[in-house]
């Protein structure tokens, strides 16, 4: 359990569901940015090291005034994310590589994900020391279906089997690179025929292991539309 731990936290990209302005990583809950609340816990965890990764143009801007402001002193790097979130996380890694910190976890978490709690933290990272790829989810409360592209539903899948992934995502380092690297090969030959919407799919189409789920909390939501800041708040006045 004494490998060194590396949060990579996710705050690029645009934000589009948001209709704002203002970068939803940026937003205020409670006069505090969204990103505060999520760099915190891994500040306040066991995690040795986070590498916050920003849109391009504003690492000096995140610098200044989150990661100085509020004194988050594991912050060890804050670099430029790219087009797609695979991108951001691929420039994450490369950065790991540069500094020779290879013997190391990595927890991969979207920035917008304010409500992880330590807890759940500790969970994935118990279980990715034992399975070496780990992600956080929880059972669906809905039923699912897959509808075609003319609106006509195609089947219903067992909802007993169906989860709802969130992040952390955890992996030993060289084998979610491994399971990158391969990625981008592939995207770089125009072979490329998967939507990468977390890490895990990386790893389930390009690694050589199966990646484990622990059970987390329906609270670790994901702030993507207006609507999400109102539930944010509610879970914040708690
Ligand atoms: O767009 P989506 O909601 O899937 O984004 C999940 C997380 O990934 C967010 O925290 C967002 O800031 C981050 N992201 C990124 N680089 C991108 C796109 C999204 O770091 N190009």
């Amino acid at each position: 359990m004494n490998k060194h731990t590396i949060a990579v936290v996710l705050a690029a990209g645009q934000g589009k569901r948001m209709n704002s302005s203002v970068r939803k990583q940026y937003l205020l809950l409670q006069d505090k940015p969204i990103l505060y609340y999520t760099l915190k816990t891994f500040e306040e965890s066991f995690i040795d090291e986070i590498i916050l990764v920003v849109g391009e143009g504003e690492e000096e801007y995140c610098l200044t005034n989150i990661v100085e402001y509020y004194k988050f002193s594991k912050v060890s790097a804050v670099i430029k994310g790219g087009k797609e979130r695979y991108h951001s996380v691929y420039q994450a890694l490369c950065q790991i590589e540069q500094q020779n910190k290879e013997e190391c976890y990595v927890f991969i978490h979207d920035g917008a994900r304010p409500f992880v709690t330590a807890e759940v933290l500790k969970s994935a990272y118990e279980k990715a020391v034992e399975c070496k790829a780990c992600i956080v989810g929880v059972p669906v409360k809905d039923t699912i279906k897959v509808v075609d592209v003319n609106g006509v539903v195609t089947h219903t899948p067992e909802r007993s089997t169906l989860w709802s992934i969130q992040t952390p995502q955890v992996f030993e380092f060289d084998k979610i690179k491994t399971a990158y690297d391969k990625l981008m090969e592939k995207e770089k030959s125009r072979t490329l025929d998967i939507t990468v919407t977390d890490d895990a799919m990386v790893m389930e189409s390009f690694g050589e292991m199966p990646v484990y789920l622990v059970e987390g909390n329906y609270e670790n939501i994901k702030i993507t539309t207006p609507d999400d800041m109102f539930a944010a708040e509610s879970i914040l006045n708690k």
